[in-house]
């Protein structure tokens, strides 16, 4: 295939565009992984990171997807034989679920559509009637990334309380992690579950768990075969341990650049600048969706997650062929349906390094491509751009004009 000129643009939910900052910052050779150079570099990156989390708790690293970051949470907190109680949101959820289910532990739900968040209504009800705390733990995907689906961890927090019931707080935020707030120590969750190749801006490769008091104590009770994921091992400063195995260098010294670069935005503008871009998407969503063929995935708009958004396709069609014409086409590459949504939805990421151009452009590129497949639509750009001009900061000229 001849090259294509320009760049694709990149909005799926992950990996995310990274920064030539980050890039660069990678761009060197390999070192001595036991030297005080890298060690240096280790030690500010393991502290550095406990505020991203909003934490004074362990933050331990893994070379590896958020799935291993998963089993590393069962390994260390769970046997074959424990409940833990996992509310359905969408793929996610289950397939987090299904790897419980191959560790023996058992696994109580609540039933979700796929397009609403956790009921805590109804996780109260189960905490309360679990008299004998037979829950270890409940189990939450923060930003559910097949649905597009934020649920509330304060209220899941609150429904714990309220039901008096000791179990842990644990938290999938891979799809939120520098989306949308979470301070875990102050929203009295135990355990964060997070990967760098969304909101953190890193190629994939790297993921975290961030470990509270009540879930290290409670991993040292724990009786399970483990020796890479094991929490307690990896305690110390010996970088081998800390590591398990060589440090992976590259994402080290990446990770150091994008916690560098998110300390200079500011993790409430970041938030911000998220929670804004995600609103122009929005303003043109709901522009298409008065064509009668589109629809928002996630029905309560309070619940759309600031990391993306997902688009179903109502009128017959196949969701892939917009997807389809939007990549092939117009070089613009979003996320496909996935299970039961495959060929219903498309997925809108608009997570990490991005600018209200770049949002600008991808909507029109999945515009043309809604064109060009023949689905009805009502134009979402002029919506989006007014959005934007309407939240953007004023132009203060050099000669101190306020150009509104
Ligand atoms: C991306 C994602 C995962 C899986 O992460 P991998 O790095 O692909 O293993 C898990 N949970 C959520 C919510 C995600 O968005």
């Amino acid at each position: 295939m001849p090259a294509r000129p320009g760049r694709q643009f990149l909005q799926v939910p992950g990996p995310t565009n990274i920064p030539d900052r980050i890039l660069n910052a990678m761009h060197r050779p390999a070192m001595d992984f036991a030297g005080p150079g890298f060690m240096d570099i280790a030690i500010e990156c393991f502290e550095q990171v406990k505020p991203l989390f909003g934490t004074e708790g362990e933050v331990f690293f893994y070379t590896a997807s958020g799935h291993g970051a998963w089993e590393a949470v069962y390994v260390n907190l769970f046997e074959a034989g424990d409940t833990i109680l996992m509310p359905e949101t969408g793929r996610f959820s289950l397939t987090w679920g299904e790897m419980a289910t191959s560790f023996g532990v058992g696994i109580e739900t609540i039933p979700n559509d796929w397009r609403t968040a956790i009921d805590t209504n109804a996780l109260e009800d189960i905490l309360r009637r679990d008299t004998g705390h037979r829950i270890k733990a409940v189990l939450a995907v923060h930003t559910e990334t097949a649905t597009g689906v934020t649920s509330d961890v304060q209220a899941m927090r609150a429904a714990l309380d309220a039901a008096g019931h000791p179990a842990l707080l644990v938290i999938d935020a891979i799809a939120s992690f520098m989306t949308t707030p979470l301070p875990m120590d102050a929203w009295g969750v135990d355990v964060v579950i997070a990967a760098c190749q969304k909101g953190l801006m890193m190629p994939p490769g790297l993921s975290f768990n961030a470990v509270g008091p009540k879930a290290l104590a409670a991993t040292r009770a724990v009786r399970t075969h483990r020796d890479y994921w094991s929490w307690d091992a990896r305690l110390g400063m010996e970088q081998y341990r800390r590591f398990c195995g060589t440090a992976p260098e590259h994402l080290i010294f990446g990770l150091r650049e994008a916690i560098t670069m998110l300390n200079e935005w500011g993790l409430d503008a970041v938030f911000a600048r998220h929670a804004r871009l995600a609103g122009a998407v929005q303003a043109a969503v709901g522009e298409w969706t008065r064509g009668g063929a589109l629809e928002f995935n996630a029905t309560r708009p309070d619940e759309r997650s600031t990391s993306l958004t997902v688009v179903r396709r109502t009128d017959g069609g196949s969701a892939e062929d917009i997807r389809q014409a939007a990549r092939e086409v117009f070089d613009v590459a979003v996320g496909g349906g996935l299970s039961h949504l495959a060929g219903k939805v498309f997925r809108i990421g608009h997570m990490g390094d991005l600018n209200d151009p770049m949002i600008l452009g991808a909507l029109a590129g999945i515009e043309a491509a809604l064109v060009q497949t023949g689905v009805a639509h009502e134009s979402g750009l002029r919506a989006a751009t007014a959005y934007l001009a309407t939240t953007a900061p004023k132009l203060t000229t050099r000669d101190n004009r306020v150009i509104t």
